[in-house]
């Protein structure tokens, strides 16, 4: 809170659009649960790569934060996949972007402002809108905001759906209004993450059962298998490396904003602070249950929402973490490039 003033973020915003009591829990109740989605760390980690990238152009520094932000990469599972993954992409990426012809003007920028009323002009006084853009760059004469994406794949719809950003296109608006400077566009920089494993091998007895079947289909009685080993971690990178080296891991799109699309959408801000007032004076937050499995996986509330709220099941699963995580600096950040 900033006085009386809610600080709100793009992600309340599009929580509340999708599911009310979604935001009750996390913004109200200030629930997290405890095993949150690992790839939020791995793309945390590249947002971290990205932005010491642009800054300085020096991949043995990258390198090293990627060992710091992995220290237990020898016996937890989760982050040595990250640490290989993200050393594999970011050497790649320093490879194919050795040169470019942008100019980063501001890295990690956080800004904050007024949510109006597009119909009187006058500031809300439950709410400011905050937030941070991963860059502001100038290509040629035009500004653009550089957006960092982590994508699964990179397919026609995945580039068709950026349109419908709405969280960018709202936060282009406020960079205009806080830093004075047109914004032409939005340059998406999309990595794709490569799906490869670290081959663990076989055991001894999956090598057994596997000889034996190999034996018992051989017509001679005999069989050269060996036992697989595991992957070592050179092995790996060398996969990796081999894979970052197809041109289509890396993206960049240019869109154009449309100054129509402000309008629009800071009305849509407008009237989502209205129903959230409206909301919490009455003290009712509904469920949207077409909601819960809208990225092919339980929503991080379900456990929650099927107990009705159970004290046990928020002592057990959850935990209590202030919101707009988002907008907290982090300990390597900077907003002044090395250009
Ligand atoms: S589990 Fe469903 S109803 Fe509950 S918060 Fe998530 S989306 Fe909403």
């Amino acid at each position: 809170m900033t006085g009386s003033l809610m600080v709100s973020t793009y992600s309340m915003w599009a929580q509340f659009r999708n599911c009310r009591q979604a935001v009750y829990w996390r913004y109200i109740q200030q629930l997290v649960g405890l095993d949150r989605d690992g790839n939020l760390h791995f793309g945390s980690l590249i947002h971290q790569c990205l932005e010491l990238w642009h800054q300085r152009r020096a991949l043995a520094e990258v390198l090293e934060l990627i060992g710091t932000l992995c220290p237990n990469r020898l016996y937890d599972e989760g982050q040595r996949r990250d640490w290989h993954n993200a050393t594999a992409m970011m050497k790649a990426y320093a490879a194919r972007y050795a040169a470019e012809d942008l100019e980063a003007v501001a890295l990690e920028k956080t800004f904050q402002g007024p949510i109006v009323n597009p119909s009187t002009g006058a500031a809300s006084r439950s709410f400011v809108l905050a937030g941070k853009v991963d860059g502001i760059v100038r290509i040629g004469d035009d500004y653009f905001l550089l957006e960092h994406k982590t994508a699964a794949q990179l397919d026609a719809d995945y580039l068709e759906r950026l349109w419908t950003d709405f969280q960018i296109t709202i936060y282009a608006y406020y960079v205009e209004q806080t830093m004075g400077i047109t914004i032409t566009g939005i340059l998406y920089n999309i990595l794709v993450k490569a799906k490869l494993q670290q081959s663990k091998g076989e055991t001894e007895e999956e090598y057994e059962a596997r000889r034996a079947e190999l034996l018992a289909k051989s017509k001679t009685g005999k069989t050269t298998a060996k036992r697989k080993l595991p992957e070592t971690d050179g092995e790996f990178q060398e996969r990796l490396a081999e894979k970052y080296t197809d041109p289509a891991m890396f993206h960049r799109e240019m869109l154009y904003l449309s100054r129509d699309r402000f309008d629009i959408l800071r009305s849509e801000l407008w009237e989502l602070t209205q129903a959230f007032l409206d909301a919490r004076r009455r003290g009712v937050f509904y469920q949207n249950t077409g909601f819960c499995f809208n990225f092919h996986r339980p929503c991080a509330y379900f456990a929650l929402c099927r107990s009705n709220g159970n004290p046990n099941v928020i002592e057990n699963f959850y935990q209590r973490v202030a919101p707009n995580e988002e907008l907290r600096v982090l300990p390597n950040e900077t907003t002044e490039p090395a250009f």
